[in-house]
């Protein structure tokens, strides 16, 4: 019972969902933010419906002309399609995030994203993806001001859209292309210029975008080039013509229920009704815009009928009136400016803390390296001799324990070689302490050269010296100190001091089964002894049974 309750409430996600994308592709956002925010708002979401709801509610917020929403929503959507390696995803959102940041006036931002809708498009190898981050680069580069570059790019797009044979994608190009002329020759007029060139070009393109809307049965991307021909024809002083785009618009517009594109349009109409000089038509048409609480979610209208009524009033000699206008043209201006600035200091606000976390996590990581290393130092000093760099008593403390240990479980031998340079009190006697010292570096390197790895090589004390070989036997070791003492006996001790000669005497015995670590270090001591007491300079062998035997028996 409960697998199908669950299964109905994520059904019921998936709808909302889908309900919200139609919202977006049919214009009408607030409608398409309260489904997706409906969706943020239960429990049992799943972390990918969220990032989808996410995703939406930025597009929705971003029609609404709520920036910040939209780029916060579009920045968490972000990580979680990063998160996840959905690069299609992260391509849409970047496009998306563009868009706010370019309406916004942060344009190098608005690059950034759009340069990543385009790199993760091209990962993933979507072409339709590409076209989208491209057509919005243009836009981008439009919006820089960078007209040529956005035509070059608009152009591009377009190109790429001819190859994917879709319907929208093949709407949007021409459409958008179209757009980039209108904006070119609205900066030429604003400049004083003949604009003929430029918007004759939009208009061709937008004439094909209607008709390709007409084609595909698409009555909303229909109503937006009717409303982007009323822009062109405007520009061009076609004002009949522009008037019938516009009520065809409008038709289409309340037809299907597009209230944004519908108010766009009335706001048309009203501009022409004033540019052919009927002002108190284009007046009370504006005035009635005002009265619809659709357009407060349109700040840039709003600026413009107040704007507009504002012009006409003063014109017309009805000061209060002009004079009320021009307050709420101010608020509204006001509120934009807010809003933009809010929105960019809040990016700001954002790069520095992600700058400064990204530091500080840089920070403790050379932190806990240098406490690290610092710690090791310490505890290498600790276990090190300092003179010879062979392990102490303390390392060997810490070593021997997992020697014995290991060679107990995998039944290996380990023998103990005690090693002592013999009539060592006379060399420091006859050669100074100096001498003496440079004796024992000498003789621990030699040491070093009969142990591998395994092994463990200390000085317990003075001229004393450990091996701990490890999965050795007695004849083995017994070999190794072979050559440890030819080569003592054997150094061009004099080259240090003159007529400086040395040996070594070594106590050899191989650990015991069930012996203990004191008893087998004993018997490798008793051996040294015995080997001192033998003349010097040779190795005696300590069997664990107790039993001494001479190196000639044993090999
Ligand atoms: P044996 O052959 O019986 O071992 O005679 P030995 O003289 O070597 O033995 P003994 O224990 O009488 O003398 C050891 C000497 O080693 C005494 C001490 O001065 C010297 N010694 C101990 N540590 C050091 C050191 O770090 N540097 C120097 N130069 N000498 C040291
Ligand atoms: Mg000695
Ligand atoms: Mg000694």
């Amino acid at each position: 019972m409960l697998g199908t309750y669950v299964a109905g409430v994520g059904a019921a996600i998936e709808e909302l969902l889908a309900q919200s994308q139609r919202a977006a592709d049919s214009g009408q956002h607030r409608q398409g933010a309260q489904q997706a925010e409906a969706v943020l708002a239960d429990q049992t979401a799943t972390d990918r419906q969220l990032a989808n709801a996410r995703e939406l509610l930025m597009l929705h917020r971003l029609r609404l002309g709520d920036y910040r929403t939209s780029v916060q929503q579009g920045l968490l959507a972000l990580e979680y399609y990063t998160a996840h390696g959905d690069l299609l995803a992260q391509s849409k959102v970047h496009c998306t995030l563009a868009l706010a940041f370019s309406d916004t006036a942060l344009n190098e931002t608005a690059l950034h994203h759009v340069l990543g809708a385009r790199e993760t498009a091209r990962a993933c190898g979507n072409p339709t993806a590409e076209f989208w981050a491209l057509t919005r680069l243009s836009l981008v580069h439009g919006a820089m001001d960078d007209a040529v570059r956005a035509e070059d790019l608009g152009k591009q797009a377009l190109a790429l859209a001819l190859t994917l044979h879709k319907p929208e994608t093949s709407f949007v190009a021409v459409n958008n292309l179209g757009d980039t002329y209108l904006a070119i020759g609205r900066a030429m007029l604003a400049r004083g210029e003949d604009a003929s060139e430029p918007l004759n070009a939009g208009l061709v393109l937008m004439r094909q975008a209607a008709s390709l809307a007409q084609l595909h049965e698409n009555p909303f991307h229909e109503a937006i080039a009717r409303t982007n021909l009323v822009s062109l024809l405007v520009g061009l002083g076609q004002h009949d013509e522009a008037r019938d785009q516009g009520l065809q618009g409008k038709a289409l517009s309340k037809t299907h229920g597009y209230r944004s594109l519908e108010i766009d349009i009335d706001a048309q109409l009203a501009e022409l009704a004033r540019a052919a000089g009927h002002l108190d038509e284009a007046t009370a048409m504006m005035e009635a815009q005002l009265a619809n609480p659709d357009v407060d979610d349109e700040p840039a209208l709003l600026a413009k009928l107040h704007r507009s009524l504002f012009e006409m009033h003063k014109a017309g000699g009805r000061y209060a009136r002009a004079l009320a206008h021009h307050e709420q043209l101010h608020e509204v201006t006001l509120q934009m400016t807010v809003q933009t600035a809010g929105l960019q200091s809040q990016m700001l606000i954002n790069t520095i803390e992600i700058e400064q976390a990204r530091h500080e996590v840089e920070k403790s990581k050379v932190e806990v390296r240098v406490e690290r290393l610092r710690a090791e130092k310490l505890f290498d000093e600790a276990h090190t001799d300092p003179l010879t760099q062979l392990a102490n008593r303390r390392g060997l403390d810490r070593e021997l324990p997992w020697m014995v240990r290991g060679a107990h479980t995998e039944t290996q031998q380990l023998c103990a070689a005690m090693i002592d340079l013999d009539q060592f009190k006379r060399v420091n006697d006859e050669h100074g302490h100096a001498t003496g010292d440079e004796v024992l570096t000498i003789t621990a390197a030699m040491l070093r050269t009969i142990t591998r790895s395994a092994d463990l090589a200390v000085r317990v004390g003075g001229e004393e010296f450990l091996i701990v070989f490890a999965d050795t036997n007695l004849v083995e070791a017994g070999i190794a100190c072979e050559r440890l003492l030819s080569a003592v006996r054997n150094h061009e001790w004099h080259s240090i001091a003159p007529g400086l000669e040395c040996t070594v005497s070594v106590g050899l015995a191989a650990l015991g089964n069930e012996e203990s670590v004191p008893d087998w270090l004993a018997r490798a001591d008793a051996a040294l002894y015995e080997a001192k007491r033998t003349g010097r300079d040779r190795i005696h062998f300590d069997s664990p049974d107790g039993s001494s035997a001479n190196p000639s028996l044993l090999l």
